[in-house]
């Protein structure tokens, strides 16, 4: 039954389904184990022959309640909670990844998985090179090698708010046989469900929109399920020849379609231990209820601000795709049919001392290394989440220096607007006294 529900349903009825008699809401199983009655039983749940709960590092009643419902939400086969989404990044790559291999990924990302893949993958041994997500297929492809595992972009980039054409990358990963790995963080899956359009595994940051609060850091990585791997079997030898560290088992041909996302519980989460606490689960679980409600709000107060700053003589540039005359708009139109997010980038006419004098002036939209929750807030990446970046590796990036990231919030519209208005005419009047503060 639960298939057929539609998204919004889904957000609130998938996951947990309480029997006779149980709670309505989702109970909190904060215990790191599970008692069994003889030795048996439990030899089985090690030996992977018998589903049930051990110990909560591997799963937990809670955890996965919260996955089930993501997966839902995304159309995907099975879903694995991380405690962060940095972890659920690196999760992806590293459960098909090893030494010796290669990554190629869209330079248009988040700013901790850009350092995730071009520093710390590459202490490991792993090789990650950055490509213009606006590339030619041809293009894209000159930077595959014999040894390239994955391509991984995100749905909607995180600051620039660009849209990436999911089918184009699906194409060349596939070309390659090599699954296309998706960040779906900004759209969500209310937005855009990118195995939809090709994507192989899809993963979240579900600190953002997910809980949309800001009261849990969270991730998770979603396996559609559909991608070959024992057609492309010398590729990836750790899911398709027998795993030494557990029983010597081999997880395409004991798993089948659920092959990646068994092998990242057994073996990546088993040995490296991600989890999430089930405290952190069922706030994640509250937010997830209202999710289709609030990206609704998110997106409309999101487009009337995005008009409001197009007009206003302050502003230099805007980005957000749902603007008729943005160069995404018909990737948006294609992707995002009912809304991108609520996440808006744009510039000010000026330097980068403008950008502060109007970010110290807003009253009710605060100054957060945060986007997508509830709240309003704005962040100048030059000077703040990116501030470990040269110049050069900020344009690499695709980070404009005057880059302003707006997290358009559910709060009324008319209010923030009326906060950005005043926060911009600051500006008008911003001699050397106001420029101290
Ligand atoms: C925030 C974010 C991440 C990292 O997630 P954390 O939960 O902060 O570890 C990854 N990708 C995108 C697109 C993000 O916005």
């Amino acid at each position: 039954m639960l298939k057929n529900l539609k998204r919004a349903s889904l957000c609130v009825q998938a996951g947990y389904r309480p029997k006779n008699g149980e709670p309505v809401e989702l109970p909190i199983i904060q215990s790191t184990t599970f008692k069994y009655d003889n030795s048996e039983e439990m030899a089985m749940l090690f030996d992977l022959k018998k589903e049930g709960y051990f110990y909560t590092r591997l799963q937990n009643p809670t955890n996965d309640a919260v996955a089930e419902k993501i997966a839902a939400l995304e159309g995907g086969i099975g879903a694995v909670l991380t405690s962060s989404g940095q972890a659920a990044n690196f999760y992806a790559v590293i459960n098909i990844l090893g030494a010796g291999d290669h990554l190629v990924a869209s330079n248009e990302i988040y700013g901790g998985t850009f350092n995730l893949f071009g520093v710390t993958l590459k202490k490991m041994g792993i090789e990650c090179s950055f490509i213009d997500p606006k590339s030619s297929e041809e293009e894209i492809q000159t930077a595959f090698r014999p040894n390239t595992k994955a391509l991984f972009g995100e749905t909607i980039t995180n600051p620039g708010v660009r849209v990436l054409d999911i089918e184009k990358f699906a194409r060349v990963a596939h070309r390659n046989g090599v699954p296309l790995i998706v960040d779906n963080t900004f759209a969500t899956p209310i937005n855009c469900r990118p195995f939809e359009w090709g994507a192989d595994i899809v993963t979240h940051s579900t600190t953002k929109y997910m809980d949309g609060m800001a009261c849990q850091v969270g991730g998770a990585v979603v396996d559609s399920g559909n991608f070959d791997w024992d057609s492309n079997a010398s590729k990836f030898p750790g899911l398709t020849t027998p795993d030494a560290s557990y029983h010597g088992l081999t997880y395409t041909k004991s798993f089948g379609k659920k092959a990646y996302v068994t092998k990242m519980v057994a073996q990546i989460m088993r040995d490296l231990g991600s989890i999430p606490g089930p405290m952190n689960s069922f706030i994640l679980n509250l937010g997830l209820q209202t999710l289709a409600l609030r990206m609704k709000q998110h997106c409309s107060n999101a487009l009337k601000v995005a008009q409001f700053l197009e007009a206003d003589p302050h502003v230099a540039w805007v980005h957000y795709p749902d603007l008729k005359n943005d160069p995404d708009h018909d990737l948006a139109e294609k992707y995002l049919p009912d809304g991108s997010c609520g996440v808006i980038a744009f510039g000010l006419k000026g330097d980068r001392e403008t950008a502060i004098i109007f970010m110290d002036s807003l009253q009710m939209i605060n100054i957060a290394t945060h986007v997508a929750d509830a709240r309003s807030c704005v962040l100048h990446p030059a000077s703040h989440t990116h501030r470990q970046l040269s110049d050069e590796q900020l344009r690499e990036a695709g980070i404009a220096p005057d880059l302003i990231r707006l997290s358009v919030g559910i709060e009324d519209v008319s209010d923030i607007i009326s906060d950005l208005s005043q926060g911009l005419e600051k500006i008008d009047g911003s001699g050397p006294e106001l420029r101290r503060i």
